[in-house]
């Protein structure tokens, strides 16, 4: 069984949620996300949006490792079912879940990291007159895939310096969207196995992080409404080699959760 709300969805989501035209040839938005925007906000809008996006964090690891995530539901007030897209590789999963476009259209279909030409929400946010941060650990997918925009990007050496960066900017305060990116959970997949030590710390370290950047925006965008999203690309599986690996049309590597929370604005 596979998720029905599609990866490509998840776009046009954040842009309406932001109040800005969607990145241009994206997929219709995902109901579910619109009514709990619309239910939190009413009329108004979410004027900051921060998403995290951890690397290889599938479904099942939520159904059978549900205590590591308490933080992060404790977190949200929203758990959103998704179908990453096919082949489920990291530049190909997060190409189409910020264009809102398919692989055959977007061009990624293996994993390679060409600057992707179609249109995104690091176009689409620019465009609209709002300002966009990628934050990234070098050499990865997310600091590669979406250069050549009028984005602010902050490419760093690891994931500890990605939060830490990412939280200097939420207090700087300046950036209407802020994306960052973590991967320690993906490393150790492939180094080790699904379920090792190593690999379900990394989670929780994702975990963490996640919650050191919720707590940035309750502290630093106190005038603003914001929209915060926990977006892993994928999940994985165990390969015949006993590794982790992903990249197939499986229910371990296509269904994530994705949890979104509205920290609104505070009255003063
Ligand atoms: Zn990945």
């Amino acid at each position: 069984m596979f998720n029905s709300y599609s990866m490509t969805q998840m776009a046009a989501s954040i842009a309406n949620a932001m109040g800005i035209a969607a990145p241009l040839q994206a997929d219709k938005s995902i109901p579910l996300v619109d009514a709990f925007v619309a239910h939190t906000l009413g009329d108004s809008k979410a004027d900051r949006v921060l998403i995290y996006n951890p690397d290889c964090i599938g479904l099942w690891h939520y159904q059978k490792y549900t205590d590591l995530f308490i933080p992060v539901l404790v977190n949200s007030q929203l758990t959103v079912p998704m179908a990453t897209v096919s082949p489920a590789w990291t530049p190909v999963c997060f190409a189409s879940m910020y264009t809102g476009v398919l692989p055959s259209v977007h061009g990624i279909q293996k994993y390679e990291k060409p600057v992707v030409k179609v249109d995104s929400l690091f176009d689409a946010v620019p465009r609209s007159g709002k300002k966009a941060a990628n934050v990234a650990v070098e050499h990865s997918s997310m600091s590669l895939i979406f250069l050549q925009r009028p984005v602010d990007y902050h490419i760093v050496e690891s994931d500890d310096k990605a939060v830490e960066e990412a939280v200097k900017l939420i207090e700087s305060d300046k950036h209407d969207l802020i994306t960052v990116y973590n991967q320690e959970y993906d490393d150790m997949i492939h180094m080790t196995t699904p379920e090792s030590v190593a690999a379900i710390n990394a989670i929780r370290h994702h975990v963490q992080a996640f919650v050191t950047l919720v707590d940035a925006v309750k502290r630093c965008w106190t005038d603003h409404n914001t929209l915060v999203v926990f977006a892993p690309d994928h999940g994985n599986h165990y390969d015949y080699n006993g590794h982790g690996n992903h990249g197939e049309f499986r229910e371990e590597d296509v269904n994530v959760n994705h949890y979104y929370s509205i920290i609104p604005r505070r009255d003063k």
